[in-house]
């Protein structure tokens, strides 16, 4: 009997490749800007691919989702405007959203057939659409920040890769209009690619020194994630001051009895303990 078997393949370099097998394909649809496609898979669950490229899994979204969120919320005293950029899947939103004292979340995603996609297939991250503080605007994220000053205590970039529609979201000009709509005591987290391979880690060091070059403080964090080129990826903190250890508050975050399955009080600090292949890489190495 013939049994055909359906495996999908990331390459993570030329010479490397990821590969999972599939039960079936959920959804395959080419949008303005990318193509969409959402796979049933028996180890990881539902895995949102945008141009060929893993976004989210059921299984291991919590790790992205919870460090994206927590980390940034742990330090700055209390976080009432939010602006979110990308993050169609909806699994930041979520994270944010079990925080009462958040007013008001923006969130500007560039492709609505993503949060389409989201809604339909993946209910266990796109729970939180219909919360009243949540304010979707399908928009470029760079022009979207270009008309504000002095808005936000949280901007989250939640993006692509640097290269199509998020390409955008990894240059000077966009880091320094966010910096302009922080207030003052602003964070802004964004994800900052994998320190491993190549091209990757070029791009991680490209984006430290940007965000270095506009930010009074910048440092980088780190998460294992299984599904991301390499498993070792970064996040960046940037600030107009506010330090993500000297300012974090450990015992405040905690009395907010939030469960959550990756992030805690200890990973928070140990998170930005990087290796030194890493602090030489973003040219932190002393
Ligand atoms: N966790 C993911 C990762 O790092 O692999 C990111 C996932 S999230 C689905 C990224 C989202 O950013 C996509 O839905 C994409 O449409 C959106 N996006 C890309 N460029 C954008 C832009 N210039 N403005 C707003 N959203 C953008």
């Amino acid at each position: 009997m013939n049994r055909y078997e359906l495996w999908f393949n990331e390459f993570h370099t030329e010479h490397v490749t990821f590969s999972f097998r599939v039960d079936r394909q959920l959804l395959q649809k080419t949008s303005d800007f990318q193509r969409i496609e959402i796979l049933e898979t028996p180890e990881f669950g539902r895995v949102l691919i945008l141009d060929g490229i893993i976004m989210c899994t059921e299984k291991d979204e919590f790790i992205y989702h919870d460090m994206i969120v927590h980390v940034p919320m742990a330090v700055h005293p209390e976080v009432k405007k939010v602006l979110l950029i990308g993050g169609g899947d909806g699994g930041a939103l979520r994270e944010l959203c079990r925080y009462e004292t958040i007013e008001s979340i923006e969130i500007v995603e560039i492709d609505l057939d993503v949060v389409n996609a989201a809604k339909e297939f993946l209910p266990t991250m796109a729970t939180s659409y219909d919360d009243p503080r949540v304010n979707l605007i399908i928009a470029d994220g760079l022009r979207y920040v270009r008309r504000k000053e002095n808005v936000y205590d949280l901007i989250i970039v939640d993006s692509t890769d640097p290269f199509g529609p998020g390409e955008s979201l990894f240059t000077k000009e966009f880091y320094g209009n966010c910096y302009k709509s922080l207030k003052d005591d602003g964070i802004l987290v964004n994800q900052h690619e994998s320190p491993f391979y190549g091209q990757e880690a070029r791009e991680a060091r490209l984006t430290h020194r940007r965000m270095k070059s506009v930010f009074d403080l910048s440092r980088v964090y780190q998460a294992h994630i299984p599904t991301y080129p390499s498993g070792h990826w970064l996040f960046g903190f940037s600030s107009k001051g506010l330090d993500p250890i000297k300012d974090f508050d450990a015992d405040r975050w905690n009395a907010l009895g939030l469960r959550t399955k990756y992030y805690n009080t200890d990973i928070h600090v140990g998170s930005f303990m990087l290796p030194n292949y890493v602090l030489e890489l973003i040219g932190e190495l002393s």
